[in-house]
């Protein structure tokens, strides 16, 4: 029932085993990586000065300034030969236009990974005898590979995977008798929207598990999914700097989402001061690495609010428990899984158009298609094209914000106080099933 005997470990056998990572952790980076070393010797502070966790609230915490500050290997703590695997998070992002990521992971990286997503599996049962269906955008989401590797690690048989369309995917489903079915909280959506147009019964299909990520899980979302699949649906946390997907899982007790603490230190922070919350506490999640080889980070700010239980689950794991993740301290969305920063996306509208005015983005849910994008950008009638014509401009932004992103988007010319509001910001975003923004 358990994959490790650390999931039911007593919770001070769990936390000693973190404080012995934590200080190889920290003697990994002070050695290995000049940006850490530069900060301990400011502070005057040596790996061995920490001898508890309290002691680790003297480091400052990483932020993702500085992943985007040492691009690309600055942070690496591995020469590169040693590295077997690059991901970037920054698919939609231009060197010079916005601010990429690189994160490089070791064999044994790969390997702890890979065996976190065995263990998260096992966690929701399921077995060698599960047809699995990972259905994402495997080029947008290099993650999705980690659901097919752990599926053949576990002897389960993984079912056609591509970026199909729902109608494909449920026949995929049907005729290979999927009963595990792993996607995206929008997609599965779509799949329920397909279902009812094509009158497809859910008893044509063999599913056992829904997983979903790797944004968070709506409740709304969870409960239309299992009323139409009548099938347990279980959300999954990562966090694509780190390890997406496989950090957090839920178990079938669904009180939370168990987070790999013998591979992860969480502690939840007040997102303005930087305080230490203590447990039941609402936070921002701070993570440090206590394996990582290739990319050790400490005390790195994850931007997600959430909320970290460690009393036992009635599963019978001693795992702590994180809250799905409640809001972003930041103003990153997500289309398709899909991270995305309306930052990146001015600048790059700025890119083709210097004299941008306003603009906004909205994420629709669409039949046919699933999520996706429209840029609304203002222009007062009669105002001048940079590029000449307005046919041109049009193309010119579609193409570069294809090129930049990896994700197409319709554009839209838009009168300034056409542009819908959302209180006073800038930028807006926000889901919409509409789409009348007398558009001219
Ligand atoms: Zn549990």
């Amino acid at each position: 029932m358990f994959h490790d005997p650390v999931e039911t470990a007593p919770r001070e056998a769990i936390r000693q085993l973190q404080l012995e990572r934590l200080q190889t952790t920290l003697n990994r980076a002070y050695f290995n990586v000049d940006f850490y070393r530069r900060r301990m010797d400011e502070l005057q502070l040596l790996p061995e000065d920490v001898a508890s966790f309290r002691d680790l609230r003297r480091f400052p915490f990483t932020t993702r300034e500085d992943l985007v500050d040492h691009y690309p290997y600055g942070l690496f703590a591995v020469p590169l030969r040693s590295v077997v695997r690059l991901k970037t998070t920054a698919h939609m992002l231009q060197r010079g236009q916005t601010r990429p990521i690189v994160v490089g992971f070791t064999r044994h990286d790969v390997t702890m990974w890979q065996s976190l997503m065995v263990r998260l599996y096992e966690q929701i049962g399921i077995t060698d005898r599960d047809i699995v269906q990972v259905a994402f955008n495997f080029s947008l989401f290099p993650g999705a590979f980690t659901f097919n590797h752990a599926a053949e690690a576990i002897g389960a048989t993984l079912a056609p995977s591509a970026t199909i369309s729902a109608t494909l995917q449920l026949q995929i489903m049907q005729d290979f008798r999927s009963t595990v079915l792993a996607t995206t909280a929008a997609f599965a959506l779509h799949i329920v929207e397909t279902m009812e147009r094509c009158r497809t019964s859910p008893a044509s299909l063999h599913l056992r598990h829904i997983l979903i990520g790797p944004d968070p899980l709506p409740e709304a979302t969870r409960r239309r999914l299992e009323s139409m699949f009548g099938v347990p649906v279980y959300g999954l946390y990562g966090v694509t700097e780190m390890v997406e997907p496989g950090m957090a899982g839920e178990c079938p007790s669904r009180q939370g989402l168990h987070l790999a603490e013998d591979q992860f230190l969480a502690e939840i922070v007040h997102p303005t001061t930087g305080e230490v919350l203590k447990p039941g506490q609402e936070g921002e999640l701070v993570l440090t690495t206590l394996t990582a080889e290739g990319y050790p980070l400490i005390r790195y700010r994850t931007g997600d609010v959430t909320v970290l239980h460690d009393a036992p689950c009635p599963c019978g794991r001693t795992l702590a428990r994180i809250a799905p993740i409640l809001r972003r301290t930041d103003s990153r969305i997500s289309i398709r899984g899909i991270p995305l920063y309306p930052e990146n996306v001015e600048e790059l509208l700025k890119a083709v158009d210097p004299d941008l005015d306003d603009f906004r983005i909205v994420i629709h849910t669409c039949f046919g298609i699933g999520e996706h994008m429209d840029l609304l950008i203002a222009r007062r009638p009669g105002q001048d094209y940079p590029n000449g014509s307005r046919t041109s401009y049009l193309e010119l932004v579609r193409s570069h914000v294809r090129r930049v992103l990896g994700i197409g988007a319709r554009i839209q010319i838009v009168e300034p106080e056409r542009l819908p509001q959302e209180g006073l910001i800038h930028k807006t975003v926000f889901r919409s099933e509409v789409s009348d923004y007398g558009i001219f």
